[in-house]
């Protein structure tokens, strides 16, 4: 702690202090607490000024030089300290640490205490106003080991199949704010993926990780902040130490087996939280052990582009969480949302989910009943953590009370379901509930309800936001805060007593007793009235404190006394106020585990009767998982464009089915159609989709890997019926982008990412693959396109959809055992397209697309030429020997014709030659009325 500190020449005392606490944080903003400012000096306030648009000063001179300064409001402390984190600075806030008037005891000269209480960084926020209410906060720490291997084996890069497991990298992440904590390993090439699943804040590794080539642009990609840290607190025995101590428990076999790698990463995140926490100790829920095997794996840039929990756009809206999302609080959006980038593989977890959502679909009244008492929930587990790290405020404990009344409601709500006392209100069908609601239900009945009734009698119904204030215990909660209270009160009543008895005693009507900080209690007179109190007799009682422009104040001994004895039981009724906040937030630290189990249990409640919801509202299935590899989806929907078609009213979404494996061992709702035209017996993993743009083929491909997702997270799906064989990997590659900043071009990205798909992805993998080979010549693209469908037929043997306008693969139905070709229906009317979006069986003939060209608005004439251009092409690709017949002989494209053919060709049409003829100027209007008939009739006999 910084106190009076050894003051070098030159130096003021109050600016050594200031220079030894900022020395001592050279990498944070120091915000310095002056009375009700915090200060900022230097290199700080000008970056600070800047980023935070607030007038820059100076104050003093330092070494003969101006002190650049701004300040801070500290009642807006945490709207600039929100800013100034967004734009990616720390901010170490150094309080005063005693009274200025203790600091005066030790002599005239002596400054303040001051030192700093906390760091504040992306990963370990706590406020509310800092914090997404829907969103986790993770501190995330990452150890590669070791580094060697990891540069060698890049995502997607050079891993194949055969090669030994890749090097193993820990990752532990915590949100600070609700004590969330998840630790596992996972292999170089699964890093990026699980960072974007993740979505730290800030992550810290060492410099030497960070230096890494393939981890470091990840961590840029999955969009938080990078705190080195130094390599030795990735220290596993100190990790098991701080773990321990953190938990309070002497062995941690109770909560996993973790691996040398996770206890450095662990023991690394445990010292930063105490670095920047500064000795204070947060509320941390057991570990839960992540990896790979229980979950289902999606890489990078397959969530991205599956756009589950964002759009493309980076909202919320147009995701499919955007789309799912009915949860009623912040903790069960989390939850959701934890849910849905973590979809699992165990059927058994994911039965128990389905058996939850399926218990609330059917039992409406009682879902209804429980959100309602959930729309009275509070995040308690921020609110817990807050008070854990001692910057609760008195609404944190009015957070805990009404959390432990909801969860009261809702445990009395689950028991009468489970007696089936409500089974005729609630629209149950059996009494009992599935085991996960019944695990819920037992972690909402806690001891903690003692606590609930006390918090109920000590604090008001809306507690005020700062706890120095006071005014938060209720009356009736503590005997000698009530007296204290009632001596403030009465001595308000004195006061106003006194006011009277002056009037009265001097007859100036208009005297009162005002107070100001400065002056505190003082009596005031207009100037004209203050005679009576500066002439005898009163004037001996009256002592003059002020004159105004146009008033005079006063003192008197009786008024000094009695402000005395106010500011006595104010104080005290503080203290006392204090002790309380000390004492409640004392109990709640004492039950933090079971209330953090209760706040998990809401947030599950939630998140389940918010699928639920959407289930309902939407007509939503209840998947079959399986252990075999089948996949049959009939009437699929997608989730998003659905309801997109919904909002804009403009027609229904068309229902699709899909189905990849075998179909005969597929077990069916017999009332189901099967799709017409598909070989019923033959197994067919892949389809190839062809089909016009714009038919919905991206759509098609996406709603079923989305379906997959909902199935494994433990959802209802948007289908009619829907059997999954557990998917362990999904891969989505729909659509092309760039990445210029790591200097990929968009054909390379395409690459890259279906290099790590056709690496990566096993018999149980589900792959999409919209349109491969789209962003190089037309042969190159093809002859890829077609090795890539071979491949994962022969070597990934998994299961795909793989879309194309390369209508020449659909030749490849024919050659492979397990391909099938599947297109969608549109109608040709009037010269006009007409998209059905219904999936069939069979292959597109052509692309459509200058129609498409058409609807999109292209000028008139681009259009024209474009036909005249595609039917020459057409005719000279004839001439060569048509698609097909080139295709069925490998090597397929070696009669790539010249360019100077085609554009001698376009070059000879008799309406061009016709139009060139014409010389408006020298027709007359009749001559131009025969040109345009002849013009007419020339465009009517192209060819
Ligand atoms: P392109 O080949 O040009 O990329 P595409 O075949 O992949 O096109 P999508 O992008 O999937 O087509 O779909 C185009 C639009 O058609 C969607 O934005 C959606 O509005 C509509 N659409 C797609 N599928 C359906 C469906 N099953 N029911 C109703 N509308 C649909």
């Amino acid at each position: 702690m910084a106190g009076d500190p050894v003051v070098p020449a030159g130096v003021t005392p109050s600016m050594a202090q200031f220079l030894e606490i900022k020395a001592a944080n050279p990498d944070s903003i120091l915000w310095y607490r002056m009375g009700d400012f915090y200060e900022l000096f230097f290199e700080d306030a000008v970056a600070a000024s800047e980023a935070l648009g607030i007038v820059l000063t100076k104050r003093g001179k330092h070494l003969g030089q101006d002190i650049p300064m701004c300040g801070v409001p500290i009642h807006r402390a945490d709207e600039y300290l929100q800013r100034l984190i967004k734009r990616g600075f720390r901010v170490a806030v150094c309080e005063q640490m005693e009274d200025p008037a203790e600091a005066r005891k030790r002599g005239a000269k002596s400054i303040v205490r001051r030192d700093v209480v906390r760091l504040v960084t992306p990963g370990t926020l706590t406020e509310d106003s800092l914090l997404d209410a829907k969103a986790r906060n993770y501190l995330t720490a990452v150890f590669p080991a070791p580094v060697a291997a990891v540069t060698k084996l890049a995502a997607g890069k050079s891993q194949t199949k055969g090669v030994p497991q890749p090097t193993s990298i820990a990752i532990a992440s915590l949100d600070i704010s609700t004590g969330e904590f998840e630790v596992g390993e996972v292999s170089a090439a699964d890093f990026p993926g699980e960072l974007v699943r993740l979505q730290p804040s800030e992550v810290i590794a060492s410099d030497a990780t960070f230096a890494l080539d393939d981890i470091k642009p990840w961590i840029g990609h999955a969009g938080g902040a990078m705190t080195p840290v130094p390599a030795p607190s990735f220290d596993s025995i100190a990790g098991e130490r701080l773990l321990k101590a953190q938990l309070g428990v002497s062995d941690l076999a109770g909560f996993g087996a973790f691996s040398r790698l996770e206890m450095a990463a662990i023991g690394a995140l445990l010292k930063y939280v105490e670095l920047t926490q500064i000795g204070k100790r947060p509320f941390l829920r057991p570990p839960k052990k992540t990896g790979i095997g229980a979950t289902l794996v999606i890489d990078a840039a397959s969530r991205s582009s599956l756009e589950l929990l964002r759009s493309s756009s980076g909202d919320k809206v147009g995701s499919l969480f955007g789309a799912i999302d009915r949860t009623i609080t912040g903790a069960g959006a989390r939850e959701l949302a934890a849910r849905l980038a973590t979809p699992l593989c165990a059927i058994d977890v994911i039965q128990r989910r389905l058996d939850t959502v399926g218990f609330l679909v059917d039992a409406e009244l009682l879902r209804d009943d429980l959100r309602s008492a959930l729309r009275m929930t509070p995040d308690i587990a921020r609110a817990v953590s807050r008070l854990a790290l001692q910057r609760g405020s008195p609404r944190d404990l009015g957070s805990v009370r009404d959390g432990l009344a909801a969860a009261q409601s809702a445990s009395g709500l689950l028991e009468k379901a489970r007696l089936g006392n409500g089974s005729k209100t609630n629209g149950l069908r059996h009494v009992g509930l599935p085991d996960e609601l019944a695990s819920i239900a037992q972690r909402l009945d806690t001891s903690a309800m003692a606590l609930a009734a006390k918090l109920k009698a000590a604090i008001v119904d809306d507690p005020p936001p700062f706890r120095r204030d006071g005014g938060f215990v209720l009356e009736g909660f503590r005997p000698d805060l009530d007296e204290a209270r009632q001596l403030r009160e009465d001595s308000r009543k004195v006061m106003a007593a006194l006011e009277a008895k002056y009037v009265e005693q001097t007859g100036v009507k208009s005297l009162k007793i005002r107070y100001n900080n400065m002056l505190g209690y003082f009596i005031e007179v207009t100037a004209n009235a203050a005679k009576p109190l500066t002439s005898p007799p009163h004037d001996a009682m009256f002592r003059h404190r002020q004159t105004m422009s146009n008033a005079m104040r006063f003192t008197t001994d009786e008024l000094i006394d009695i402000e005395g004895r106010i500011a006595t039981a104010g104080e005290r009724s503080l203290a006392l106020e204090q002790e309380v906040f000390n004492e409640l937030a004392g109990e709640i630290g004492g039950q933090e585990q079971a209330l953090g189990n209760l706040a998990a249990a809401l947030a599950e409640l939630d998140c389940a009767a918010g699928l639920a919801a959407v289930a309902t509202e939407q007509n939503y299935t209840r998947p079959e998982l399986a252990t075999d590899t089948a996949f049959d989806v009939r009437g699929g929907r997608h989730p998003v464009v659905e309801q997109a078609l919904d909002r804009a009213k403009s027609g229904a979404f068309i229902e699709n089915d899909c189905q990849l494996g075998r179909l005969d061992t597929l077990e069916h709702t017999p009332e189901i159609q099967r799709p017409t035209g598909f070989d019923d017996t033959a197994d067919r993993r892949i389809w190839l989709v062809t089909g016009p743009n714009m038919a919905g083929k991206s759509t098609f491909l996406r709603q079923n890997a989305l379906i997959a997702v909902m199935a494994q997270m433990g959802s209802f799906v948007p289908a009619r019926s829907a059997r999954i064989g557990l998917v362990d990997r999904l891969f989505s590659r729909v659509g092309a982008s760039d990445d210029i900043a790591r200097g990929r071009s968009t054909f390379m990205v395409e690459m890259v990412e279906t290099a790590g798909i056709l690496n990566l992805a096993t018999e149980r993998s589900l792959v999409i693959l919209d349109e491969v080979g789209r962003g190089t010549a037309t042969f190159d693209g093809l002859s890829i396109a077609w090795a890539v469908v071979e491949y994962l037929h022969d070597v990934c043997k998994c299961r795909a959809l793989f879309a194309t306008h390369y209508h020449e693969l659909t030749v490849l139905a024919g050659r492979l055992a397990e391909i099938a070709n599947a297109t969608i229906d549109v109608k040709e009317w009037q010269d006009e397209i007409v998209f059905l979006h219904k999936v069939k069986a069979g292959a597109a003939d052509r692309s459509y697309g200058i129609q498409v060209a058409k609807l999109a608005g292209l000028p008139p004439a681009v259009i024209t030429r474009a036909s005249a251009v595609l039917r020459l092409l057409e005719k000279a690709d004839q001439k060569v020997g048509g698609h097909t017949s080139a295709l069925t002989d490998l090597p397929l494209f070696a009669a790539t014709r010249p360019k100077s053919h085609v554009a001698a060709e376009v070059k000879a049409s008799p309406l061009d030659d016709a139009i060139k003829g014409i010389n408006p100027d020298e027709l007359t209007p009749k001559a131009a009325l025969e040109a345009l008939y002849r013009l007419k009739d020339l465009s009517t006999r192209r060819p």
